[in-house]
């Protein structure tokens, strides 16, 4: 049945050259945001809980934000972790199409894990927009996930 109450935890990560495009999409969404869980790597969380805070004092809303660590120091990998185990439900992740990053081998196993787990992600501002305004978000939508049992039960030879 579709709720509007129900809080999704969503994943909220940006690499520096895309810090400016996630803000302006969560100015442009801080409504619908401010409803749900955010989880962010430490500065996007930092630059997201400033912007929000501008905006909820005319409403009085509050949002809960958690901060990790930044992605470079661990947050990335934090993030997959909590994905892993069940505790984030969508992600928006804007990575650097065009710069390098020193913690490229996070990014690729986030992104990894997030296949793995079909976890709705998205990783340019259209397809966050499309996730955003999807009426899945107002039911209770569960993405199918493998068991792995094939996998956790494989047969060792040792
Ligand atoms: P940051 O990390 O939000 O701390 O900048 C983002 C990333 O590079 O993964």
């Amino acid at each position: 049945m579709p709720s509007s109450k129900k809080k999704i935890r969503i994943g909220l990560v940006a690499h520096d050259n895309r810090k400016k495009d996630l803000l302006e999409w969560v100015d442009w969404n801080w409504k619908i945001l401010s409803g749900h869980e955010l989880i962010c790597t430490g500065t996007t969380g930092t630059l997201i809980e400033n912007l929000l805070k501008k905006k909820l004092k005319k409403d009085e809303k509050k949002v809960k934000l958690k901060k990790l660590k930044s992605g470079p120091l661990g947050g990335d990998q934090q993030l997959g972790a909590m994905i892993a185990e069940g505790k984030i439900d969508m992600l928006v992740f804007l990575w650097d199409p065009m710069m390098p990053q020193p913690h490229e081998v996070d990014v690729k196993a986030l992104l990894r894990i997030t296949v793995l787990y079909n976890l709705p992600t998205a990783c340019n501002r259209a397809s966050a927009d499309y996730m955003i305004s999807s009426s899945l978000m107002l039911t209770d939508y569960k993405p199918a996930v493998n068991n792995f049992s094939d996998y956790t039960k494989r047969k060792i030879d040792i």
